[in-house]
């Protein structure tokens, strides 16, 4: 439930409820808008009378939230959260764009594209050094060295790192590099990653599973959020359904949806939800349209010789163009790039 306070509600009496909260033995949230003030009461608190905070001083009313996430409900938390990347704010006017290729290669791949990508204006470089391959055949990611070149892509372009931990294990390691730490979509219910990267404390991309309802993302959100971290950034990323021409099918309706229930920015990978890269630059545009805070596109210097996700990958040419429909887009609904 939140409990709302009246607008002016005086210092002691959000106090007064905050105290209350607590002997009840729950956790509160405290929402501080322009008008009021919003407590939220966190933990299973369904055998609370709603009286018990609805008679105390400066309270206007106490609601119920069906709901079963929390911290990242919208009603818990009406304003928009913005997470600040290295000087580039997330989930504000400006839509913000992620891009790189899928997986870190070698030195040559890797500081190619993050040199053309800055100069495309770009501020966060992604690459995996963990990859979750379908087939453990398939090229598995350079591991720590990996890591090292994202870590040596940063120092020399001065981009922000966006990389994928696997398991609670690696999380210390990728946080040492990354400026963002990614939980994959076959991870998304990996609940002890989901404990490991809420405790480290670092900023989230965490992408939807390809069989996950929108709920169970909000959840696994709760997860990292329950445990004490909130810079959280939600990604969708295409879902299975019986459509065969595409890899996934991108749920374009996530984003207004999600953008409803929750305060939390909205990213959209295009990339992997088409599995081609000439359907990823129109996507791109109707994300930024349907009001999307950023876009993680996978770039390659040379996508034919890519060792993971070469027909999905945008040539670095390509790429600039997309950034210019997008920019075009986005100024259309009112944000920069
Ligand atoms: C990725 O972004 O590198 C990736 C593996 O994507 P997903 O987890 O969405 O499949
Ligand atoms: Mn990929």
């Amino acid at each position: 439930m939140i409990v709302v306070m009246k607008s002016g509600a005086a210092p002691h009496e959000i106090q007064g409820v905050v105290d209350r909260v607590n002997e009840l033995g729950f956790r509160a949230h405290l929402s501080v808008g322009e008008e009021r003030t919003i407590i939220g009461v966190i933990g299973d608190e369904r055998p609370v009378n709603e009286s018990m905070f609805r008679l105390m001083d400066g309270v206007e009313k106490v609601v119920r939230i069906l709901k079963p996430f929390k911290l990242a409900s919208r009603d818990f938390h009406p304003q928009d959260t913005v997470v600040p990347i290295d000087g580039v704010s997330v989930g504000g006017p400006r839509v913000v764009l992620i891009a790189g290729p899928c997986a870190v290669e070698d030195r040559e791949q890797l500081m190619e594209t993050a040199y053309a990508l800055k100069e495309m204006g770009v501020h966060i470089l992604r690459g995996g050094a963990f990859k979750p391959r379908t087939s453990p055949y398939s090229f598995q990611g350079l591991g720590e060295r990996g890591l090292e070149l994202l870590a040596e892509a940063k120092a020399e372009t001065g981009l922000a790192i966006v990389t994928e931990a696997m398991a609670p294990q690696q999380v210390p390691l990728v946080c040492e590099v990354a400026d963002i730490v990614q939980v994959g979509a076959r991870n998304m219910q990996n609940f002890s990653l989901l404990h490991a990267v809420g405790e480290a404390g670092k900023p989230v991309l965490l992408k939807r599973g390809m069989m996950a309802t929108m709920e169970e993302l909000l959840m696994a959100a709760e997860y990292v959020l329950s445990h004490g971290n909130y810079r959280v950034m939600l990604c969708e990323r295409g879902i299975r359904t019986f459509e065969t021409y595409t890899r996934n099918t991108l749920d374009i309706s996530a984003v207004p949806v999600l953008k409803q229930f929750t305060h939390l920015p909205v990213f959209i990978d295009p990339s992997h939800a088409t599995g081609n890269w000439e359907w990823v630059t129109p996507l791109a545009r109707a994300a930024v349209a349907a009001g999307a805070d950023g876009l993680i596109i996978e770039v390659h210097p040379h996508p034919d010789k890519a060792l993971s996700d070469g027909a999905q990958s945008l040539r670095l040419d390509r790429f600039a163009e997309l950034v210019e429909e997008v920019r075009a887009v986005a100024q259309a609904v009112h944000r920069t790039l």
